[in-house]
């Protein structure tokens, strides 16, 4: 017997031997059973040992580990469990024994529990790590993970189960804030506006943002796997300076470049960038923040334009100003000399030539007029759809090839308008239309009533609010992008010499600015052009206006001419001594004050000059009010600076007449402003 027996053989034999009678067979029979019996005895014990020790050693393994430990028979009634199981369930070893571990939890999951249980028992294969909660004795719902398989017996039948517990509270609910949070993330990525990448350290793009097809015009899918320099503007050599910037200073703040869109074109971004790193420190990539700024560029170009236009507005006012302080002259003198001449007299073609020439001059000024700042006079509460009416009937008459179609909203809101100058804007645009369209097509000219908010109107330096919206769209030749940043300025002019000046737009910018609105420009070559105008909605009510003659109508009565230029003195004085008036004179503002305190009972009117180098129109009108409440005062001028005269009209002066007038207006503001009462 060379083999070792095992336990069992053991076993077997001994309860062999105790059957057999003793000394039956034998001395040497008997001896050898003495001598194997020993052994039996000794190997006995020592199974005994071993059996102890292994006990011992699974119970202080139970005991030890933090999981929860139990067995249960086969109706799920707890038989055997560890401290463990006890602290987790938070009852006494005593209570749990002999329950039912379906006990502590609520139906729905010991509904659960008996499901899993059942499936082990018919499968005969363990359920391992699913979840369940349990209601322990005094505090509440805990999560548990647990794993439960069969108990056996010797002949193979399943007597019960045994399962391990493990309070997992802590952690579902740091996975659930981790879930949370990473939603959380990922939304306000997704929201982001900005175009979000990261890379590995080989530059390749290793996650995106949703948006980053808005940006560059690659699928988020598309870019990973990508060098991010495939899509810089100057490829490795932005890679270079970003990378450098990062390694440097661990960081590149609002750093100004072009991204490569999938179809080639570029798009100017402002880039935030930074080291990704993991959890040791050691880095593993980069991550870049990529901000859209067409929009900041735009708006760029907006105040631009806007600081551009003013100062050339300046310029352009004190040109006209002079300009037509001139024509005045020239008109003055001629109207004078016709006076005296009659329609037969050989001279009287070429004098009313000269009137011609004047007027086209006026109207040349009036333009730059319009374009400088503060040129606009006559503001009153007006419907802007009764002026498109007008203008442009009168101009399709004109122009009969093009198709005019009028949308109007029908309550329009009205607008404190210069209407000489809209008109002007208007006219200004059909007639740029209709050049855009030779030989024929259509004009569509619609008003709208909006609401323009804050950031809207921020780059235009107006209010927010209630606007009137003019838009005039024709289907000429449109005009690509860099026409259309010029369009407004003074003297831009695609055409050819004797058909454009340039001042047309020029024009109506500043008008509109003056009026406090908004001019935009769209448009595309070949497809036609869109001129959207926003006027500031008023309160105020319309009122019926009275026409006022076209004849020269006499008056008699005293007027003070007040003017600073010698030359306007002097026509002015012989044209109202023509018309029939007394006069009294005064260059300038002292003087005028003088005058009106020693002879204001005789004065019936007084002509104010608005720009004067000693006293200003305004301060005068001012100080003779002062002596006369009910003074009746003409202003004129040639320009106005910050809507002065608009000032001077508020405070009560009677009318405004611009230079250079004729004999036939003069006469008819005079009498107008006498007859009122
Ligand atoms: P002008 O008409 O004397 O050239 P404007 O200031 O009115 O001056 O216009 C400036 C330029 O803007 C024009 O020369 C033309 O190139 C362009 N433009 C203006 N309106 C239109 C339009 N409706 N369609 C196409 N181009 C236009
Ligand atoms: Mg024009």
């Amino acid at each position: 017997m060379s083999r070792k027996p095992t336990y069992e053989e053991l076993e077997q034999r001994v309860r062999e031997l105790e059957k057999e009678p003793v000394g039956f067979k034998g001395v040497g029979e008997g001896l050898k059973k003495v001598a194997s019996a020993t052994t039996v005895d000794i190997d006995r014990k020592r199974a005994e040992e071993a059996l102890k020790q292994s006990e011992e050693k699974y119970r202080t393994i139970l005991e030890s580990i933090e999981d929860g430990y139990f067995e249960t028979d086969i109706a799920g009634n707890l038989t055997f469990l560890n401290d463990s199981l006890c602290r987790i369930f938070g009852y006494r070893k005593d209570e749990l024994m002999g329950m039912n571990i379906r006990q502590f939890t609520d139906q729905a999951n010991a509904r659960k529990l008996y499901q899993i249980t059942n499936n082990v028992y018919k499968t005969g294969k363990p359920a391992r790590a699913f979840d369940y909660e349990i209601i322990r004795k005094e505090d509440g719902r805990r999560h548990v993970e647990a794993s439960i398989s069969l108990i056996k017996d010797s002949q193979d039948q399943t007597i019960g189960f045994r399962g391990i517990i493990r309070d997992v509270t802590e952690k579902r609910h740091m996975e659930a804030e981790l879930i949370h949070t990473k939603n959380f993330l990922q939304n306000i990525l997704d929201s982001s506006i900005d175009g979000i990448i990261a890379t590995d350290l080989q530059g390749r793009v290793i996650s995106t943002t949703l948006n980053i097809k808005d940006l560059t015009g690659y699928d988020q899918l598309e870019l990973i796997g990508k060098k991010v320099n495939t899509f810089y503007g100057k490829g490795v050599e932005d890679e270079k300076k970003i990378m450098s910037e990062l390694m440097a200073k661990g960081e590149l703040r609002n750093h100004e470049m072009k991204l490569k869109k999938k179809d080639g074109g570029l798009i100017n971004v402002n880039i935030s960038a930074s080291l990704l790193k993991n959890e040791k420190g050691e880095i593993i990539g980069t991550l870049g923040i990529y901000r859209d700024i067409i929009e900041k560029k735009k708006l760029e170009a907006q105040v631009l334009q806007s600081h551009k236009m003013e100062a050339i507005g300046t310029l352009a006012g004190g040109i006209a100003h002079d300009f037509n302080n001139l024509l005045m002259g020239i008109q003055g003198y001629t109207s004078l000399v016709l006076m005296d001449v009659s329609s037969t007299h050989p001279h009287y073609e070429r004098l009313k030539g000269i009137e011609q020439q004047v007027k086209s001059g006026a109207e040349l000024t009036r333009q730059l007029l319009g374009f400088a700042r503060g040129g606009k006079y006559e503001v009153k509460p007006t419907n802007i759809n009764d002026l498109i009416e007008k203008s442009s009937t009168m101009f399709a008459r004109a122009r009969k090839e093009i198709k005019i179609y009028r949308g109007y909203e029908k309550d329009l809101w009205t607008v404190e308008a210069d209407q000489g100058q809209i008109e002007q804007v208007l006219l200004n645009l059909y007639v740029n239309a209709w050049q855009a369209m030779p030989g024929s097509g259509e004009l569509y000219l619609e008003t709208e009533n909006v609401t323009l908010d804050a950031n809207y109107v921020e780059p235009y330096h107006v209010e927010p609010g209630k606007y009137v919206k003019i838009s005039v769209k024709d289907t000429g030749l449109g005009m690509d992008k860099e026409t259309q940043q010029r369009v407004f300025d003074p003297f831009f002019t695609t055409k050819e010499m004797g058909r454009g000046t340039g001042l047309g737009l020029a024009s109506v910018y500043g008008i509109i600015k003056n009026h406090g609105g908004i001019i935009n420009v769209s448009s595309e070559k070949g497809k036609g052009t869109t001129f959207t105008i926003y006027l500031p909605a008023s309160k105020k009510e319309i009122t019926e206006e009275r026409e006022l003659t076209h004849e020269v109508s006499r008056g008699k009565g005293t007027v003070l001419l007040i003017d600073d230029e010698d030359m306007i003195i002097d026509v002015g004085s012989q044209i109202l001594k023509k018309m029939g008036y007394e006069l009294l004179l005064a260059r300038g503002g002292k003087e005028a004050i003088q005058l009106y305190k020693e002879n204001k009972d005789k004065i019936d009117i007084v002509i104010l000059d608005m720009i004067m180098p000693d006293m200003g129109g305004g301060e005068t009108y001012d100080r003779m009010k002062e002596i006369n409440p009910d003074i009746k005062v003409l202003l004129s001028s040639g320009y106005s600076i910050d809507g002065q005269a608009t000032q001077i009209l508020k405070r009560g002066c009677n009318g405004f007449i611009q230079k250079p007038f004729d004999i036939k207006e003069l006469s008819n503001k005079i009498r107008e402003i006498l007859d009122r009462e």
